[in-house]
């Protein structure tokens, strides 16, 4: 299989048929994963930098995972450590790396298109791990293998995204990830945390967790990002809760037998309840964090195939 561009900077403008053939291949490393196999030929000699500007412990710690168990020399940059605390622009940083001949960089940047402004100036394949509120694009892949592991299939499936809406780069991938595959999503959430662009994306829109969680197949829930609020978009933890967290009874709306998600870190108590969040009959949380190697694991492959230096 193939990706239309030699990176991966969003899920938006992916066809169906490339999505399916990632996510078939991560299923084929999850199960290599699982066997306690690794096939460290395929990156060998190859560098992996993971450069990140903004925090993480998931994503940066699979894909250094997924490096290393495809054999890459990977390399940890973090920004507290890096000359961009010394005043470096992005474009020096990127000159930087160019000059160290990586061959695949995965960028997290608290700033929207940070990472396409990367790809245009470095000779790595570029991978965005997370841009500002703009996408991540490897979390809505690896939510997708881990909604179709769990449920057989994700055409046709009712998907309820719930919560800050607004600020989250999960939701706009899953949004377009989902669609692309023919799941109907459902955004909830308040209407100072909804972005004005959600309906034209083909989403459903609710301001009521009762009535947006009625028969949901999944029910994804996000974290609530008060890092990238400005002020007064939430009056308070406890009064969100009320109205927008997941407990068991809202969960009781929900079909009988949907399955609870989230992308992580949770703040537990105010998105989510950890009744539901540890429930094992309906939390796939785990499984989630399981899935992102794999599919960390498929997109290194797919991209250094791709990468003419790499043929
Ligand atoms: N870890 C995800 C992200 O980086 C979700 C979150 O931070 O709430 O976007």
């Amino acid at each position: 299989m193939m990706l239309p561009a030699r990176h991966l900077l969003a899920i938006e403008g992916l066809h169906q048929t490339a999505i399916a053939g990632l996510l078939d291949l991560a299923e084929s490393y999850l199960l290599l994963n699982r066997s306690g196999k690794t096939q460290r030929d395929l990156l060998k000699g190859r560098t992996l930098i993971n450069l990140f500007f903004e925090d993480s412990t998931r994503t940066r710690t699979s894909f250094e995972l997924a490096g290393k168990r495809l054999g890459a020399d990977v390399i940890n940059m973090s920004v507290s450590t890096s000359s961009v605390n010394k005043g470096e622009t992005l474009l020096d940083t990127a000159a930087t790396l160019n000059a160290m001949n990586c061959d695949l960089l995965v960028v997290r940047h608290g700033q929207s298109g940070a990472p396409a402004l990367l790809a245009q100036k470095v000779d790595a394949a570029v991978i965005n791990a997370g841009d500002g509120t703009h996408e991540h694009p490897t979390q809505a892949l690896l939510d997708a293998l881990t909604i179709r592991r769990a449920k057989g299939r994700i055409e046709g499936l009712t998907v309820a995204i719930c919560g800050d809406v607004a600020h989250s780069r999960v939701a706009r991938s899953n949004l377009h990830c989902l669609t692309a595959l023919n799941a109907r999503v459902r955004l909830i959430g308040p209407p100072t945390l909804m972005p004005a662009e959600v309906a034209r994306l083909g989403a459903e829109v609710f301001h009521d967790m009762a009535e947006g969680l009625k028969g949901a197949d999944v029910v994804m829930m996000l974290r609530l990002q008060r890092e990238r609020m400005s002020g007064g978009q939430v009056p308070s933890a406890r009064e969100f809760f009320r109205f927008y967290g997941l407990d068991a009874q809202k969960l009781g709306l929900a079909a009988p037998d949907a399955i609870v998600m989230h992308p992580g870190p949770m703040n537990r108590g105010v998105e989510i309840d950890s009744a539901v969040a540890d429930d094992p009959a309906r939390s796939v949380i785990a499984e989630q964090v399981e899935m992102g190697v794999a599919v960390r694991m498929a997109v290194l492959d797919i991209l250094a195939r791709q990468q003419p230096r790499l043929a």
